[in-house]
C-alpha cells in the first residue's frame, strides 16, 4: 500500500474479486449473483466496485434508491439494475434511465403502472417484494389477489422477480423463523405465478443467506457485505478478504503534563505525563463519538492507540505514550489486520454502520 499522507480509504478491487469467487463458490444451483452496491457500495466507490463487478461477472447490481442508480447509469454501467426501495417521486427517472424497481405495497403498484401505462411503455421490467417476516417492506399474501388481478389488467409491466428478505439469515439460533420465512416466500411465489400465468425468478437470500440457507439460493442470490469482505461470522471473515482499508496520518504529537485536559469539554484528564497523537479524521468522517473516551484504538506500528476524549468533527486525539512514532507516520483504523467488524464492535455496532458511515470527503483509492 502506497504511502499515506492523508486520510485515505483503499479500496482493494483483488480483494473484491477474491470475495466475488468465494461467494460463487458456495452457490451451487447456478442461481445468478447480483452485487448490491448501494449507500456507495457500502462506503467504498460505488462505480469503481460496480464496474469491477459487471467486469468479474455478475449478473445484476442493486442500490437502494433511483438516485443511485442514475449515478451507475450516467458513468455507463449496462448491468440490469434492481431499485430495492423506489419512492414515487423517483419513477420518472426509474424509467428514464432503465432502472428496475422493487415494488412492495398494493398502492406502489399501481402507482407505477399508472406512471408506465401513461408513458406507453410495454412489460417493463419490475420486481415484487415479499414480506416474510421482516415486517419492512413488502406485500403480504393478503395481498396477492389483488396485485395480481391490476398485473393481469395492464401489459405496461412484466413480474421479473419475486424478492423477500430474511430477517436474521446470519444468526442460526433463528433457523426456524428462517426456514419459515423461505416456505412462506415459496407458498406466496406459487399463488402469485398461479394467477399471472407465469413464474417469475425468485430470490432471497443476502450474503448470510448465501452461506448458511444453501435451500433459499433460487434463481439469484443477492450480496453486499459478503462482497466488501465481511462474512458476519468469524469462519467465513477468515474466508473473505476485506475491501476497504482506512488509514490516517499523525498531523501532531503533544507532550501532556499530569493534570491536562484532552480534548472538548475536557473529557479526558492525564493521571500522568503522556503522549497524545491528533489525526485529521472525526466524526465528520464517519468515525462517530461513540469511539471516542477509551472505547475504540487505531494502530500505529502495530501498537494499540486508545482514542482519548471525545471525538471532535475533523479530528481525534490518541494516547501514544510509549509508542515510538513522529509527526506523518501511518496509522491504521480498520482493513486487512484489524477488522472493521472488530472496530465497529468496540462501539457496538455492526460493520455496515462502520463501513457506510466513512464521509464523502474521505479520499478513495483504488489499489
Ligand atoms: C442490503 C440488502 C442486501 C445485502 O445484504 P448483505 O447482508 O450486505 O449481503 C440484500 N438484500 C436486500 C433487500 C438488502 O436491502
Amino acid at each position: 500500500m502506497s504511502n499515506v499522507e492523508e486520510t485515505t480509504l483503499f479500496l482493494d478491487l483483488d480483494a473484491l474479486s477474491h470475495n466475488y469467487h468465494y461467494l460463487k463458490s458456495k452457490i451451487e444451483n447456478g442461481a445468478k449473483f447480483l452485487g448490491v452496491v448501494k449507500a456507495f457500495a457500502y462506503g467504498s466507490d460505488m462505480v469503481a466496485i460496480a464496474k469491477k463487478l459487471e467486469a468479474l461477472g455478475a449478473d445484476y447490481l442493486a442500490v437502494a434508491y433511483a438516485k443511485e442508480g442514475v449515478l451507475l447509469r450516467n458513468a455507463g454501467l449496462t448491468l440490469p439494475i434492481l431499485v430495492l426501495h423506489p419512492l414515487k417521486a423517483n419513477f420518472e427517472e426509474v424509467i428514464q434511465y432503465n432502472l428496475e424497481p422493487n415494488l412492495y405495497s398494493e398502492k406502489i403498484i399501481a402507482d407505477f403502472i399508472y406512471l408506465a401505462e401513461q408513458k406507453g411503455v410495454k412489460k417493463y421490467l419490475v420486481h415484487l417484494k415479499f414480506n416474510t417476516g421482516l415486517n419492512r417492506l413488502g406485500l403480504k399474501a393478503e395481498n396477492i389477489e389483488n396485485i395480481a388481478n391490476k398485473i393481469n389488467q395492464t401489459e405496461s409491466v412484466f413480474i421479473k422477480s419475486v424478492l423477500s428478505h430474511l430477517a436474521a439469515s446470519e444468526d442460526l439460533e433463528e433457523k426456524t423463523f428462517s426456514t419459515n420465512q423461505i416456505a412462506h416466500f415459496i407458498k406466496d411465489t406459487n399463488a402469485l405465478s398461479k394467477l399471472i400465468g407465469y413464474k417469475p425468478m425468485m430470490h432471497m437470500c443476502n450474503t448470510s443467506g448465501i452461506l448458511n440457507y444453501p435451500e433459499a439460493h433460487f434463481d439469484m442470490v443477492r450480496s453486499g457485505i459478503g462482497l466488501y469482505g465481511y462474512g458476519n461470522e468469524a469462519k467465513y471473515d477468515k474466508e473473505l478478504k476485506p475491501v476497504a482499508t482506512l488509514k490516517t496520518v499523525i498531523s501532531q504529537i503533544h507532550s501532556i503534563e499530569k493534570g491536562e485536559s484532552i480534548g472538548y469539554n475536557r473529557a479526558f484528564v492525564a493521571d500522568k505525563p503522556m503522549r497524545t497523537a491528533t489525526l485529521p479524521i472525526g466524526h465528520a468522517d464517519g468515525i462517530g463519538r461513540q469511539y471516542g473516551n477509551g472505547k475504540t484504538a487505531v494502530q500505529i506500528h502495530q501498537h494499540w492507540a486508545p482514542i482519548i476524549g471525545n471525538v471532535c468533527m475533523d479530528m481525534i486525539m490518541v494516547d501514544v505514550t510509549g509508542i515510538p512514532c513522529q509527526e506523518g507516520d501511518e496509522v491504521l483504523l480498520f482493513g486487512a489486520n484489524h477488522s472493521a467488524d472488530k472496530m465497529a464492535g468496540t462501539a457496538k455496532t455492526i460493520s455496515y454502520e462502520l463501513l457506510t458511515g466513512i464521509g464523502a470527503r474521505v479520499k478513495r483509492k483504488i489499489l
